[in-house]
């Protein structure tokens, strides 16, 4: 049997697929109830509880009580010690993963074989990887992990014809997450997701502790919330206060402290107004994903409550009010976790004929990234590989030069989850050594692949000149602090900085390719990106030459000026040469130089023309010529760097001809980088594989 296990902070819940009714149905427990208290007592004679009977046990105070631990999971300072033993948050999850399990088997009569295990979308490699173990150390397949937003999404969207975009709004007890889903018959494409970790239902409880005290200190002078137990006491009580306020309209407190007693009403209408800025502080996630993705409330068909706090009448009613769209109307919030990693134990990878399928694609909730030095080389940077909300899986490569005059056989990449530049605010996954590679400190290039598997989970693997390396795990060390230091004396890499200045023929027969120039710099643009280590600029030449847009590390200043690109401007024939003025563009600026240049006739001044592309060799920087029209191969070849740099193409392939460009510049196979000398040069062999 398969089955779907949502795995939860405060409570976990299985599930399996009915294929008689063909719907997803919760497994209950041993004592006939949906949820189990994720909670393990060790009690003093050795005897171990799981689930109901530990909650039981929490409540009487016996034993040693470990709760909350997926909050631990991939973290290995978080242990529970209890028998003389060490337990991680992995062990413990694998414990009460095993009674859920057995609790299952019992409950139907049947063997679980596979699981499929949901994890929030946030929860990095450690912890995937984590919750991985822990089902495998139960002795099951672990089929997949399974982000609960899309679990969510997929509970409600399966069954559903509707071509419609979700968004999830998740808000459990300590964690707010907002996933935006695109659902088309059994089609769950996940479009972005991002969340406020420290947000939860106890802020909801701690508003009701700060209303209650602040009106004791005023009554009595003496603040409750300065004695510790008092106030956890409070805490507890509180959270009792909040889910009668999702009952009725009042709630009446009663709160003894220093020989005071006092009684306050609470109204919901009070409670919903004291909670308005936590509402405020959701919609703000929410917003901040909506501008991440580009779109608005207008994109989005539906709201899908998910998470016990999303019970609270304020929530539905404030969602409605800002979005004016629907939200479903579901009893599923419990449960709908669960129920859809239970239709993905099903149907995931199944190619079972009658029943439908599920597709599901999911995105990375963090950003990825190796730690680098700056183009500069006076610090540390995050140098990011894989953008967050990137799908998965996803694959990037890219190319990093090895300090000239270093001479080391061997380099470390560490991982860096996060959205910041700087390496220290972000989290260090990992740490590999990768070694095997020719390095004869002329600044070698090893180019670095991140692979986002299908759990989110990520691996390293190198190359060189596309040869694998070897590529070793090696333990994060604990003192990192040096990342925030300069990383002049310490074996390093760094990216290869790009300059590229793209030079287009403005002269008056370029009037009727005009449309697919543009066209094809914006693709170029699209495929290239820019960002500090990537910097674009733009020239037009005719009878003489101009600058449209210095070098630019934002591509949507290059797209802007491309929309005003005319012919003639620069004079009706070809007799300006646009390669001095690149070389200017480009003079002092580290990294790797290119012109390309594109035409489409033959230039008045041809000799001037491949004496300044001599020129332009000469400072190490890197011709393509690419013809349409008219151009002339014979001219190309001669201003090309190499031979393979001279490009011939039809009008109508010219976008995909810039695309290729840009893409083997990104992934370095353009050749356009430093070499021992300093010189930029196109490696002959990748561009004749990559553009063709
Ligand atoms: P998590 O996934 O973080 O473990 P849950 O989704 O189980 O959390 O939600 C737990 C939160 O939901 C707690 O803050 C709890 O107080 C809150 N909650 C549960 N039921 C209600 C209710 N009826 N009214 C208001 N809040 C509730
Ligand atoms: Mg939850």
């Amino acid at each position: 049997m398969k089955v779907g296990i949502d795995l939860g902070t405060t409570y976990s819940t299985v599930a399996k697929y009915d294929k008689q009714t063909s719907r997803p149905e919760i497994i209950n427990n041993k004592f006939e109830k949906e949820l189990t208290p994720s909670v393990i007592c060790f009690l003093d004679n050795g005897e171990i509880l799981i689930g109901e009977d530990a909650k039981d046990m929490q409540a009487g105070g016996a034993g040693t009580i470990a709760a909350a631990f997926k909050r631990g999971m991939g973290d290995n300072s978080y242990t529970v010690e209890a028998g003389g033993r060490v337990y991680t948050a992995e062990d413990l999850s694998a414990m009460l993963l095993k009674k859920l399990i057995t609790d299952a088997e019992e409950k139907t009569g049947e063997k679980v074989d596979s699981v499929v295990i949901t994890v929030p979308a946030y929860f990095n490699d450690f912890q995937r990887t984590a919750t991985i173990r822990a089902g495998e150390a139960c002795g099951v397949k672990v089929m997949k992990i399974i982000n609960e937003p899309t679990a969510a999404a997929i509970s409600y969207g399966y069954n559903r014809e509707a071509n419609k975009t979700v968004m999830v709004y998740d808000l459990g007890g300590g964690t707010f997450d907002v996933t935006l889903v695109k659902i088309n018959k059994g089609n769950i494409q996940v479009l972005g997701t991002d969340g406020n970790h420290i947000l939860g239902g106890k802020d909801w409880d701690a508003a009701i502790v700060k209303y209650v005290c602040e009106n004791f200190a005023e009554d009595y002078g003496v603040d409750p919330r300065d004695d510790e137990p008092t106030k956890n006491e409070l805490i507890v009580a509180a959270e009792n206060y909040k889910k009668v306020l999702t009952k009725t309209d009042s709630v009446t407190i009663q709160i003894k402290y220093e020989g005071y007693s006092g009684k306050y009403t609470l109204t919901r209408e009070q409670f919903d107004m004291r909670t308005q800025f936590l509402l405020n502080a959701t919609k703000d996630v929410c917003m901040k994903l909506f501008s991440d993705l580009g779109v608005t409330w207008a994109d989005v068909d539906e709201i899908l409550l998910v998470g016990g706090s999303t019970r609270m009448p304020q929530i539905t009613r404030f969602l409605e009010s800002v979005s004016g769209k629907p939200v479903i109307d579901h009893a599923d919030t419990d449960l709908a976790v669960a129920k859809g990693a239970a239709i993905t134990s099903e149907f995931y990878c199944s190619t079972s004929t009658g029943v439908r399928e599920v597709k599901i694609s999911d995105v990375t909730a963090h950003s990825l990234g190796a730690l680098a030095e700056s183009p500069g080389g006076d610090r540390y940077v995050n140098e990011v590989m894989i953008k967050r909300n990137s799908k998965i899986p996803s694959s990037v490569r890219k190319p990093f030069r090895i300090n000239p005059g270093n001479m080391t056989d061997s380099i470390d990449v560490y991982t860096l989850q996060g959205e910041s530049r700087i390496p220290l605010d972000c989290y260090v996954l990992a740490k590999v050594a990768i070694s095997g590679f020719y390095n004869y400190g002329d600044g070698a290039i090893i180019d670095v692949e991140y692979n986002y598997d299908d759990n989110g989970v990520v691996k390293v693997s190198a190359f060189q000149e596309g040869e694998p390396l070897i590529v070793d795990s090696e333990p994060v060390p604990g003192d990192i602090s040096w990342m925030g230091g300069s990383p002049k004396d310490t074996v390093s890499t760094g990216p290869v900085s790009k300059n590229v200045v793209i030079c287009i023929d403005l002269s008056r027969s370029m009037r009727n390719s005009l449309e697919e120039v543009k066209s094809a710099v914006r693709d170029f643009m699209t495929v290239a990106g820019t960002d500090e280590n990537m910097k674009v600029g733009l020239v037009g030449f005719g009878d003489k030459v101009g600058v449209i847009r210095d070098m630019t590390p934002d591509s949507n200043t290059i797209v802007t000026a491309l929309e005003g690109l005319k012919v003639n401007v620069y004079g009706r024939g070809t007799d300006g040469s646009p390669f001095s003025t690149a070389a200017m563009m480009m003079s002092n600026r580290p990294g790797g130089k290119m012109v390309i240049v594109l035409t489409d006739g033959i230039w008045g001044k041809r000799d001037f023309a491949v004496s300044e592309a001599l020129n332009c060799k000469n400072s190490n920087i890197a011709i393509i010529g690419v013809g349409i029209g008219d151009a002339d191969l014979g001219f190309l070849k001669q201003i090309a760097t190499v031979e393979e740099g001279a490009i011939f193409t039809a009008l109508d392939r010219l976008g995909e001809t810039f695309s290729r460009i840009a893409a083997a510049i990104g992934t370095g196979s353009m050749g356009m980088r430093e070499s021992a000398e300093g010189a930029a040069r196109l490696r002959s062999a990748e561009i004749r594989g990559r553009l063709r």
